[in-house]
């Protein structure tokens, strides 16, 4: 292989050893993914509410960001799980750039994958631990999914990777519910085969063992909106785009019919201040029609102290190094209107 194998890497297990869940860290975790998997089911008519930087690039402002989400998460309580996002892998679409938390802990240094598997565990582990949420990731590299197994409460499986068998197949094998996102073309049979392919179980190799997964019945669609041929982005949460949906899962043989609406990437075309709008109108589709609401379980947006973003080594506090995000206040404000319609 043209590669320079640089040192081995301690495997998930040594990295558990070292840094250990508490008791208490792994009740928390538990309580999380049972009352998630209780909005999936369909026995809570809560919502989940998936919110977060696009990606975690600091942990200083990512446990601020998630520490204010804990009043919040008490006013709505009774209508809303929130699940904060620490995106620690970031897909690029050319492989240049940030590449995020596991390659790069400093955005500005060189890589350093030994560091940023230590960084992106005590980070889950902070946030578990001092703020009582599991939080999200992307599923981005399978194999490493298990460094941070014991402490997701949500996973989603990105556009780029939902159409790749690994991925599946890992999913299937995932204990919290597993959220598979259109992928950017827009072809949902693409994403409906990822549901399905995750529900059941399957023998594969994983990280150098054969193994049987037990199938995921909490796997579920993602809208993410999509662009044409020409680049262009297209939205897919409008009401027609859902009875769609609705009409697909109608043909499919999957468990708990079910979607997460992305409200930025190609839905918003990448303005994050379309957010609040655009969860307002799926929230007034899902009024409109019982079946929306049923098969509608909540919303993904991208959300960090500061709006919008900025170069690597901007150096703003709080402040996107990726996808622009809606600021402190205004998702605050969405997160308590969002109580309000509901
Ligand atoms: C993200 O959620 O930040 C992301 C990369 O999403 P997608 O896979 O939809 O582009
Ligand atoms: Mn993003």
């Amino acid at each position: 292989m043209n590669m320079n194998f640089k040192r081995k890497l301690p495997i998930p297990m040594e990295t558990k050893e070292m840094y250990p869940v508490t008791r208490e860290m792994e009740e928390t975790v538990e309580r999380r993914i049972t009352e998630l998997k209780e909005i999936f089911s369909g026995e809570s008519d809560k919502m989940a509410l998936i919110i977060g930087p696009c990606s975690a690039d600091n942990e200083d402002s990512v446990i601020d960001y998630i520490t204010r989400l804990i009043p919040v998460q008490e006013k709505v309580k009774d209508k809303i799980l929130i699940v904060p996002r620490i995106y620690t892998n970031k897909p690029r679409t050319t492989g240049e750039g940030y590449k995020g938390l596991v390659h790069q802990p400093d955005p500005k240094a060189e890589p350093d994958l030994f560091k940023g598997i230590i960084a992106t565990r005590e980070l889950h582990m902070r946030a578990v631990k001092e703020t009582g949420f599991a939080c999200a990731d992307e599923m981005l590299y399978p194999e490493n999914h298990k460094y941070l197994d014991d402490l997701l409460g949500y996973v989603a499986v990105g556009a780029r990777s939902v159409e790749d068998q690994q991925h599946r197949l890992t999913a299937s094998a995932i204990e919290c519910p597993v959220g598979m996102k259109n992928p950017t073309s827009g072809d949902l049979s693409v994403m409906m085969n990822a549901i399905l392919a995750a529900q059941h179980q399957h023998d594969f190799i994983y990280r150098g063992w054969e193994g049987r997964s037990g199938g995921n019945p909490y796997a579920h669609a993602i809208l993410r909106g999509y662009i044409d041929n020409t680049g262009a982005t297209f939205p897919n949460y409008h009401y027609e785009a859902l009875v769609h949906l609705a009409e697909l899962f109608g043909k499919w043989n999957v468990k708990n019919p079910a979607v997460i609406i992305d409200c930025n990437h190609a839905n918003s075309g990448k303005n994050p201040f379309e957010q609040p709008r655009i969860l307002k109108e799926v929230l007034h589709s899902c009024r409109y029609n019982p079946e929306l609401r049923k098969l509608v379980k909540g919303f993904m947006v991208e959300s960090y102290i500061e709006d919008g973003n900025q170069p690597i080594g901007g150096g703003v506090y709080g402040k996107s190094i990726t996808d622009a995000c809606l600021g402190w206040e205004k998702s605050e404000k969405l997160i308590l209107d969002m109580a309000d319609a509901l």
